[in-house]
């Protein structure tokens, strides 16, 4: 550096590669073309290259400008990329303009900035050349996969891969395509079963997108946003009267293996058929096998109309994994920005980290607690931020936001299950216990809370709920002080046998989401203690018969309790002496 701007004579070095070295007069082009494009002189140094047949790569201050038959042939292949991404409309159209591009398209050698491969491993790669890729840029390789770029190094740069790697080998070139990751989104993914790179994975053809976006994106700031006031109904009892969800809102669903996590997931996508609301459920490192039966159960019940699953299973390498989550977000505010309303559940969010854990090591960061990367809470923070509720002014969509979290033996104090609890809005805690005890879902009500679906709660529900997360509460502290007594006094004994029944009536089967009036109708009876004499085991069967029975006899008071959501003290009155009629004609004996 020092010599350079001292001495006049000392240039910059630009290597011409050919098979045989260029005369005299083409070295005085090359010369000449490189101080039009870089606005400097150069001394040129040829160096012998089989490869590059009859034609010339010049390498100048990181640029390539490529003369070989591969580079013209790739120069012509890229225009023809970019027009196909423009017209996807009719293949006649494109033809046509194919040829007419072709005939009027002339070789014009553009500077492309290439780098080698150093190292290729475990879908990580190591090249260097890459002099001005910026973080999170794709990469193409020679061998058509792309990878984006992780880690910016003095000397060189790390990739991740999104393809096979067995056509990587260490010195294969890479080139910069200036774009950040992203993917095709739009209507017709509606429906559709993608992986990580919005690729149709269900075998039933292609995807015609109507649009193109980046998978990380900045979360909307809070002028853009408005609270949230919406419900967004799980029809899961236990859910929608003690932690409401709203439209905007994140939840953390969190418990241990098989607790019923994925199962509230599902249900709730159940739940929002024909309220317009569109569904994605994101798959991360799950068996193919589960994903396949969640989307064949979906479609069974009619709800694959109105949902996408993006799926990056455990078969697939952890840059994939990695980035599914941020490529349902994604897609997610594709519907969001046109004023619509998304659910979007992330299965599993543990599993994601540890699918970052593992690239980061690969990438040689160092590793923090529990070997995470240090920036492990970032992970998941710009992840969930990007749900929102958007104001009017930007047309009020929304996006609702179920990450799951799996805790080991109930941990929640472990580092990512704590690192989520403190971005989300609440959480639903599920406890392995009461799963077991036959409580399902197996929602731990004093370990559960929502902090902002409260607004969001109809005025029915809320009349109705009334006191039954204290009850509720209570009974638990009672249960746990008078387990090993044995003489109980008669007000002790009914009121573990209210709360037992309460807990009863929480218990509802897979797949059977209750309507709002249905829910409503339940708590009323309920907190009114219509269910008292009935003994703990036909709780269940008494609960199903009432609500049958006032489909039959108040279908007009149901219909519009769902339409309004509003219930007006007299008919809470009129509910409760429904139901109390029906247990003294049918239940009383
Ligand atoms: P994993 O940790 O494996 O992801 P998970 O916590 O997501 O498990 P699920 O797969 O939802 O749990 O449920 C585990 C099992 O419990 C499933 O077989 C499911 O059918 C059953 N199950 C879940 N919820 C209920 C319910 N409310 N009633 C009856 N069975 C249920
Ligand atoms: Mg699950």
């Amino acid at each position: 550096m020092e010599e350079s701007k001292t001495s006049a004579v000392s240039k910059k070095e630009a290597y011409i590669y050919s098979a045989v070295s260029p005369d005299a007069a083409q070295k005085k082009r090359f010369e000449a073309f490189l101080l039009k494009e870089q606005g400097e002189e150069f001394e040129l140094v040829w160096k012998q290259d089989e490869t590059v047949g009859n034609g010339f790569r010049l390498e100048a201050a990181g640029e390539v400008y490529d003369w070989t038959r591969e580079g013209r042939y790739r120069q012509l292949a890229d225009m023809l990329d970019e027009i196909a991404a423009r017209y996807d409309d009719e293949e006649s159209d494109v033809i046509t303009l194919f040829r007419s591009s072709i005939d009027s398209w002339a070789a014009h050698v553009r500077p492309e900035e290439e780098g080698v491969v150093l190292t290729v491993g475990d879908g990580i790669v190591l090249a260097e050349g890459l002099r001005s890729v910026v973080y999170g840029e794709i990469v193409i390789f020679e061998s058509g996969v792309k990878g984006m770029v992780q880690d910016l190094r003095p000397d060189c740069v790390g990739i991740i891969l999104f393809g096979d790697d067995t056509d990587i080998t260490e010195g294969s070139r890479v080139r910069r395509t200036k774009k950040t990751a992203g993917i095709p989104v739009g209507d017709a993914y509606i429906g559709r079963v993608v992986n990580a790179l919005g690729e149709p994975i269900d075998g039933e053809g292609k995807i015609k997108a109507s649009g193109y976006r980046a998978i990380e994106s900045p979360a909307p700031d809070i002028v853009s946003r408005q609270g949230v006031d919406t419900p967004m109904n799980t029809g899961l009892l236990s859910i929608d009267s003690m932690f409401p969800i709203g439209r905007g809102q994140r939840e953390l669903i969190i418990g241990d293996r098989q607790t019923g996590k994925t199962t509230i997931a599902t249900d709730t996508i159940l739940n929002q058929k024909g309220n317009g609301v569109i569904c994605i459920y994101v798959a991360i490192g799950q068996k193919s096998s589960s994903v396949a039966h969640i989307v064949g159960n979906l479609k069974r019940q009619g709800a694959m109309e109105y949902t996408i699953v993006v799926s990056a299973s455990a078969s697939e390498t952890a840059p994939v994994q990695y980035i599914a989550p941020y490529a349902g977000a994604a897609l997610g505010e594709y519907f969001m920005y046109q004023g619509k309303d998304v659910l979007i559940i992330y299965d599993d969010l543990s599993k994601h980290a540890i699918a970052y854990r593992a690239l980061s090591l690969l990438l040689e960061r160092s590793p923090g607690r529990e070997a995470y990367p240090g920036d492990v809470f970032y992970l998941h923070s710009r992840l969930l931020e990007r749900s929102a509720r958007l104001s009017d002014a930007i047309g009020g969509g929304s996006m609702t936001a179920l990450p799951i979290v799996e805790t080991q033996a109930g941990d929640v104090s472990a580092y990512i299950p704590t690192n989520i609890i403190s971005i989300t809005d609440g959480q639903i805690f599920l406890e392995s216990d009461l799963f077991f005890a036959g409580q399902r879902p197996a929602v731990n009500v004093g370990l559960s809370v929502s902090r902002v679906g409260g607004a969001a709660q109809t005025k029915a529900m809320k009349k109705a709920v009334g006191s039954l997360r204290l009850d509720l509460a209570q009974y638990r502290e009672m249960e746990v002080f008078t387990q090993f007594s044995s003489d109980l006094d008669e007000s002790t004994k009914k009121q573990l046998n209210y709360g037992q029944g309460l807990m009863k009536l929480l218990i509802q089967p897979q797949g059977h989401p209750f309507t709002l009036h249905e829910q409503v109708i339940i708590l009323c009876a309920a907190i009114a203690h219509v269910m008292e004499n009935v003994p703990q085991n036909k709780i269940i069967k008494f609960r199903d018969e009432m609500l049958k029975h006032f489909s039959m006899t108040e279908s007009a008071l149901c219909a519009k309790i769902d339409e309004t959501g509003i219930m007006t003290p007299e008919e809470k009155k009129q509910i409760i002496e429904t139901a109390k009629s029906f247990y003294e004609d049918k239940w009383q004996h």
